[in-house]
């Protein structure tokens, strides 16, 4: 049965005690509150944190990704964190092709179809991001836009390889702006994706992938927005900022 995920992308948010103290408050409610069996809790921090958060971690309470990973191997690339240093540091998940990098990054889908390459191969799971902006979604080419992010982000796969792989609908007009998809949106492109996953590696492979939704998603819309069959969690930006609100959002399955 394919995982419910709950994932937190604090994105360039808190200072180190700050961060500290929101794992430290998770990790004490996540001890007095159990989450669902099939539910997984992932929280991707700023790099610095990767660390501190995988330290908490080891209580196996959730897990930990990054926000990102560069797309080459290693060498002279200022900066940048590779998908090795990653694994050494015994990080699991990794969030590739968020709309923000893709907008003030130039990431392309080539560039997301070579971060998930660097990931496998270091054995990192990557949430691969996907959604239309809002200029796309009025023009009705929301199923376009993500039929072609995913294909050419990830459809080199092998079926084996996809298996690893957690996908994000994040449709941009959504993100950070309050306004959020309603339940049948979400339901009706989660359906899509899972559709264009069965139609290139097979029905077991789609019936597999965990596939989540983003866009001011909160405690008090995440009920309705996961009891949808293909809407298998959230990836979580302003409210994973939050233990309450995370943890709540978490509880909702
Ligand atoms: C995100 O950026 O991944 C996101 C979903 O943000 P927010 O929840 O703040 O809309």
């Amino acid at each position: 049965m394919r995982k419910n995920i709950v994932a937190g992308n604090w994105k360039m948010n808190k200072k180190f005690d700050e961060a500290d103290e929101l794992v430290d408050s998770i990790m004490t409610k996540l001890e007095e509150t159990k989450l669902g069996d099939n539910t997984l809790m992932i929280i991707c921090p700023p790099f610095p944190y990767l660390e501190m958060c995988s330290d908490y971690s080891n209580d196996s309470y959730f897990e930990v990704g990054a926000q990102n990973v560069n797309d080459n191997e290693k060498g002279a690339y200022t900066g940048e964190v590779s998908a090795e240093m990653l694994e050494s540091m015994d990080i699991p998940y990794c969030i590739v092709g968020h709309s923000e990098r893709r907008a003030y990054y130039g990431e392309t889908d080539a560039t997301v179809a070579r971060k998930v390459d660097q990931l496998l191969q270091h054995d990192i799971k990557p949430i691969v991001c996907c959604g239309e902006v809002l200029e796309e979604r009025e023009a009705g080419k929301q199923f376009d836009v993500v039929k072609r992010q995913i294909t050419d982000g990830l459809f080199h796969l092998s079926a084996e390889q996809f298996a690893n792989v957690i996908i994000a609908y994040e449709p941009v007009w959504a993100i950070g702006t309050g306004k959020t998809a309603t339940p049948q949106q979400a339901q009706e492109i989660h359906a899509y994706i899972r559709g264009l996953i069965a139609e290139k590696y097979g029905k077991a492979v789609a019936d597999e992938t965990s596939i989540l939704y983003g866009g001011s998603c909160k405690p008090s819309n995440a009920k309705e927005l996961f009891a949808n069959p293909d809407v298998d969690g959230g990836l979580i930006g302003g409210a994973s900022l939050q233990a309450d609100d995370f943890i709540n959002i978490a509880l909702a399955f």
